[in-house]
């Protein structure tokens, strides 16, 4: 069975060192040395001072979202995994959509200035499939407006705009090291940030609020990771070009032998992509469905991401019609993208959904 993603494990031996460490010293977690090196070596890949590392990507998404409370309101995108919103949600906010554009697929910042009221506390936009956002458009809407700007880059790690990470955009990003991802630590994430202040409250958020043993900054949660998932974040990082380059040249693979059948997001101009995935766009969400029951039938699992369009949460209410991405979410698929899928496998996935498209 192929499944839409695998992840990357490096040698076990290698693995097995760092857990002779970690009893060596019998520090497993709490800002051990493992998560510090792994800290100091993100903050030089993405030449960026503030890099707060984090149990997963849903807490830093919270986390980020709790920090700006002058507002009651979050403008979003309804285009996204369903973390962005619940996120929103759980810390007591309203998501407010705004649309996406058809061929980018990410928030379409006129759509998003226009959702913006009095009640607005920030824009929280993806970087979907690790394709930019209109960047300059939302930063200015944001000062304009005197509203935070966060990112979710759950799925930008190693893209680049500009000549820097993707990642230093905005008031603050938002990543995931899931398994799943393209950098992992099996399960982890991490906030970034150019602000020392919005870093300083970020790492003190991630360890209950503690200043010390016997005082309190203010109201903190347990985003700590572990030295056992940094030790495995210090093993991928290394890899991390290579991954990238090795889906670089599968997906150049499948944009051959699909012969631009298939549309295709439109990257922004600039982009030094990552390949984190292979989005297609059917025609019709019939012609999906009948794609896909042909891969269900040669083995192949692709994933209808992101499917359904989160305004059809049944948590959310109210919220403003947004009809492209409603649309894209029933025409989009995610085909199978990882480091050691063979180029066979490529062709044959390409070759099963060439013969079940409407001619
Ligand atoms: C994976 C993902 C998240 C959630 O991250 P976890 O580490 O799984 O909690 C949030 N947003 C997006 C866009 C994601 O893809």
């Amino acid at each position: 069975m192929i499944h839409v993603t695998k992840t990357y494990l490096p040698p076990l031996e290698e693995y097995q060192q760092y857990l002779k460490e970690i009893w060596q010293t019998g520090w497993i977690t709490n800002h051990g040395a493992l998560s510090q090196q792994l800290q100091q070596a993100l903050a030089q890949y993405f030449n960026c001072p503030n890099v707060v590392l984090l149990n997963n990507g849903t807490i830093a998404l919270q986390i980020a979202v709790k920090m700006f409370s002058q507002g009651t309101e979050v403008v979003t995108t309804p285009f996204s995994y369903v973390a962005t919103t619940s996120s929103i949600v759980w810390e007591g906010f309203t998501p407010v959509f705004a649309d996406i554009d058809p061929n980018t697929l990410n928030i379409d910042p006129a759509r998003a200035e226009a959702a913006i009221t009095p009640n607005t506390a920030a824009i929280l936009a993806t970087h979907v499939y690790g394709n930019a956002c209109d960047v300059e458009a939302l930063a200015a809407i944001a000062k304009k407006h005197n509203i935070a700007l966060i990112y979710d880059a759950a799925h930008a790690f190693g893209c680049h705009l500009n000549g820097k990470a993707l990642v230093n955009y905005g008031h603050m990003s938002t990543l995931s090291f899931h398994a799943t991802k393209l950098f992992h630590t099996v399960e982890g994430g991490a906030i970034i940030t150019n602000d020392n202040a919005l870093g300083h409250q970020a790492s003190y958020m991630r360890n209950f609020g503690h200043n010390g043993q016997e005082q309190y900054w203010g109201l903190g949660v347990n985003g700590k990771i572990s030295e056992l998932h940094a030790a495995m974040g210090l093993l991928v990082l290394p890899k991390v070009n290579e991954l990238i380059e090795r889906r670089r040249t599968l997906s150049q693979r499948y944009d051959t032998a699909l012969a631009g059948r298939l549309q295709k997001q439109q990257l922004h101009p600039g982009l030094q992509y990552n390949y984190a995935y292979y989005p297609v766009l059917f025609a019709s969400e019939e012609a999906l469905l009948n794609t896909r029951d042909a891969l269900h039938a040669i083995e192949v699992q692709p994933r209808r991401y992101f499917y359904p369009s989160l305004t059809a949460l049944p948590y959310v209410q109210g919220s403003a019609p947004t009809p492209i991405a409603n649309e894209v979410a029933k025409r989009v698929l995610c085909l199978p993208l990882y480091y050691d899928l063979p180029e066979a496998d490529v062709d044959r996935i390409a070759e099963c959904i060439i013969k079940s498209l409407p001619s």
